[in-house]
């Protein structure tokens, strides 16, 4: 087959271009099953760079749904698996798997050179997390999601436009992380999907996305699937004024010499005045008042999100400690353990409120 062009078929489509998509860069957050499918479509249609990011592994139950995992996967990071699978799809694919928190795992200057992100999330506060990332650095968004019989996508091209935050109320924006389906957002549990409806929602966004790399983006920014009575059609959005994702960074982004695996005292000795802060909060050693025990919780991201964490020597509960300043994490923590992706952008507040922004180097 040597000499043959793979993509001699898409050549023929009207305004398709693989050559665009050979030198571009997709950003997939979220692995599951829609991930799975806009993942595989991507590297089908000759993305060249592939950066997936995904905290968990394969579980049995994913399997269904999920054409770059296999029985043998279960129990293995979901990226890393999905790389293997996409690398056989695509000899030409550079794929960067990356087991790291969903939103806050690829780095805000990572988001600013990609072409296209793709948020496969399932959670209204992850995708909303993610959404305002993007938003800092108007990094274009194609978000999915998918329920039982119907699924949407919305688009986020320009922060200037509406966005998925103007369609929600302030309280549902700083929501808790509850599953969420566009028809029903009080569902606690995981919501029933199957494979059909994620494989239409997940070309949806395919389309968006590669129509979004050739500069040529659909004109709608939030479509309705729905796979139950095959009504599919373009939903208006009004940008509302109270939404905080149409603020991008403001000012000079310097470039850092060190870069996510220094530790916290050597990047804090080599920024300027100021107070270095991270975007998420990042757990601070606590020692226990029943015990005195001392517990080393720097890198734990698990706890991150709830009230109390139990002791390690005397099991009671107590209350952890999380700060956003550099200067109170421990001086040889390394940034990577606290939370921060590489070549992260992050703020040095001033002492008159303004902020000057640092980007960390690959
Ligand atoms: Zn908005
Ligand atoms: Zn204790």
């Amino acid at each position: 087959m040597t000499g043959e062009d793979r993509f001699a078929r898409e050549r023929l489509v009207p305004g398709w271009d693989p050559d665009t998509f050979a030198g571009a860069t997709a950003v997939v957050v979220g692995l599951g099953a829609l991930g799975n499918e806009a993942a595989k479509n991507l590297a089908l249609a000759g993305i060249g760079r592939l950066v997936l990011c995904d905290p968990d592994t394969v579980e049995t139950t994913n399997l269904s749904r999920s054409v770059l995992f296999g029985p043998d996967d279960v129990g293995r990071p979901k990226t890393e698996a999905a790389a293997e699978a996409l690398r056989r799809l695509s000899a030409t694919v550079v794929v960067e798997p990356r087991v790291r928190d969903l939103a806050a795992g690829v780095g805000l200057g990572e988001l600013a050179a990609a072409d296209v992100v793709l948020g496969c999330l399932d959670s209204l506060r992850s995708r909303m997390r993610l959404l305002g990332r993007c938003a800092l650095v108007e990094a274009p968004l194609v978000d999915g999601a998918t329920g039982p019989w119907e699924g949407e996508i919305r688009l986020r091209l320009d922060t200037q436009e509406a966005c998925y935050g103007c369609t929600l109320t302030a309280h549902q924006r700083s929501s808790a992380d509850v599953p969420w389906s566009c028809l029903d957002d009080t569902t606690a549990g995981p919501l029933g999907t199957s494979i059909g409806t994620t494989a239409l929602v997940a070309a949806w966004m395919t389309q968006a996305a590669l129509r979004s790399v050739l500069g040529t983006p659909p004109p709608y920014r939030m479509l309705r699937i729905e796979s139950l009575t095959g009504r599919t059609a373009p939903v208006a959005m009004t940008r509302a004024r109270d939404c905080p994702h149409h603020r991008p960074i403001q000012g000079d982004i310097t470039p850092c010499a060190l870069n996510h695996r220094a530790t916290a005292g050597e990047l804090t000795a080599v920024l300027p005045g100021g107070e270095p802060l991270t975007w998420s909060q990042f757990p601070l050693p606590v020692r226990c008042r029943a015990c005195q025990g001392y517990a080393e919780t720097v890198g734990d991201r698990a706890v991150a999100d709830t009230p109390f964490s139990r002791c390690d020597q005397c099991g009671r509960l107590r209350r952890p400690r999380f700060s956003n300043r550099l200067r109170d994490a421990a001086p040889d923590a390394r940034l990577t353990e606290l939370g921060v992706p590489p070549q992260e952008i992050l703020p040095v507040r001033q002492p008159r409120g303004e902020y000057t922004w640092h980007q960390l180097s690959s």
